[in-house]
């Protein structure tokens, strides 16, 4: 546009993925068409929705129960699925907790979105000024939820089971059941879990950077770290991707507990997702940096006895730090430090004090070279702020967010870039490995 100003600003850009896989990402991104859906449109036909003969009219919201088994006699485990039908046409998103039944952040993520806050008039959930459907799962897995367990009563772990069967196990049918009347039709989905026993995660969200529809997901959700990993055999993830559909997975906080902030980041994370795809009024909040890494490694104990843990989950380490140190009552005297190798943050970390010889003390991600940036982002405890976290959310623009990508691999064949970014490009200019020189610029 003549006479305009563009605007222009830095944004470091550090690549230190594996060569393969940064370019399995940036040969996905480049092949990626948005998805063109007329029935989206604002003059599109919009009816009411018919789900498990229950009818939802445009602009309401309803509570629906879906068996999870398909029986005539026995339980049926019917779990309260809340639809939002907007009052115009748009996508369907699916908002998911407790696939294993003893992690609760989901559920008290779900619950605060179901709240009268968010469903009244004027309200970020008011279907009244909604476009398109969201389906809020508040406890997917109930027979676990109630018996406090990650499992299902058959003792499988469902998020292991997708797609699942009709004539196999119970897990496998519960799978089956859920992916036909629930996920299958669904056109996003963000599933949120916390770490298993013993362990608790600092708020991250998982996905497949390498699928590009998750990776926009991944990015509307608006987290600080963002883990690039290929879902598990069987998981919702998994199996949704491998259907075109975009799936991350969230993971804030432990088993068993309810952790304040990984609930918020949750919920805040769902509604900016429901904001970009402007499903809902408002603009997405946006954090400060992000942190797209992959590859991680495990601190392991080299001895057994009584864990003492001096950090949480998300506190970045120096190299050197002391993480925890094992000491046993057989041994007076003694004790073993496990020492940060590098410079890195701790994305979980153990909550459980016994331990044996190779048991996981701490899920340790290197920084390598951004741990400068990362530390600017730190409280008085050295733990990463997280924006939604605090009491109100920042609002920022995409152009706003610093993006680094960090992979632990060998130094030699690391690259470290600092592009100039024009904001219209910024996929094209991500996908550039020529080093620039720093600068800033009008045009
Ligand atoms: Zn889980």
């Amino acid at each position: 546009m003549p006479g305009r100003k563009k605007k222009r600003r830095v944004i470091k850009t550090a690549h230190e993925i594996p060569k393969r896989r940064k370019r399995a990402i940036e040969e996905a991104l480049a092949a990626h068409e948005p998805a063109n859906n007329p029935d989206w449109d604002r003059g599109a036909e919009w009816a009411p929705l018919r789900f498990m003969r229950k009818r939802i009219g445009p602009g309401s919201f309803r509570t629906v129960h879906v068996p999870l088994l398909n029986v005539s006699m026995g339980d049926q485990w019917p779990i309260p699925v809340t639809v939002f039908h907007g009052s115009r046409p748009g996508p369907t998103i699916n908002i998911l907790g407790a696939v294993h039944g003893d992690e609760l952040t989901g559920p008290s993520a779900c619950t605060h979105l179901l709240s009268t806050k968010f469903t009244e008039p004027g309200g970020a959930l008011d279907p009244e000024t909604m476009a398109g459907t969201v389906r809020i799962i508040p406890v997917v897995n109930l027979p676990g939820f109630r018996s406090k367990s990650r499992y299902l009563p058959d003792g499988r772990d469902l998020n292991r089971s997708f797609p699942g069967s009709p004539t196999s196990n119970t897990t496998r049918r519960v799978a089956h059941q859920l992916w036909t009347t629930l996920m299958e039709d669904a056109d996003a989905i963000i599933d949120f879990h916390t770490a298993a026993k013993g362990r608790s995660n600092m708020p991250q969200v998982r996905v497949n950077l390498a699928h590009p529809a998750s990776y926009l997901l991944a990015k509307a959700f608006g987290a600080e770290v963002v883990l690039d990993s290929e879902p598990p055999r069987g998981s919702l993830r998994r199996a949704a991707n491998e259907e075109g559909i975009p799936c991350i997975t969230y993971e804030g906080g432990a088993a068993d507990t309810l952790q304040q902030s990984a609930v918020k980041i949750a919920f805040e994370g769902a509604l900016n997702v429901l904001r970009s795809l402007k499903m809902i009024p408002g603009r997405p909040a946006r954090p400060a940096f992000r942190l797209l890494a992959s590859g991680s490694r495990w601190l392991r104990a080299s001895e057994g006895g009584l864990l003492d843990v001096f950090v949480r989950e998300g506190t970045m380490m120096r190299e050197g730090d002391v993480v925890a140190t094992i000491s046993d009552p057989g041994s007076p005297g003694m004790s073993v430090d496990i020492v940060a190798p590098e410079d890195g943050l701790m994305i979980s970390i153990a909550t459980n004090p016994f331990v044996t010889a190779g048991m996981p003390v701490g899920h340790f991600l290197p920084l390598n070279k951004h741990s400068s940036l990362v530390g600017r982002h730190v409280d008085e405890e050295g733990r990463l702020q997280m924006a939604a976290a605090k009491g109100d959310p920042i609002w920022r623009e995409e152009q706003d967010v610093e993006e680094v990508t960090v992979e632990e691999s060998t130094s030699e064949e690391a690259e470290w870039v600092t592009a100039v970014f024009d904001l219209e490009q910024e996929e094209k200019e991500e996908a550039d490995s020529d080093p620039l020189p720093d600068q800033e610029a009008d045009s």
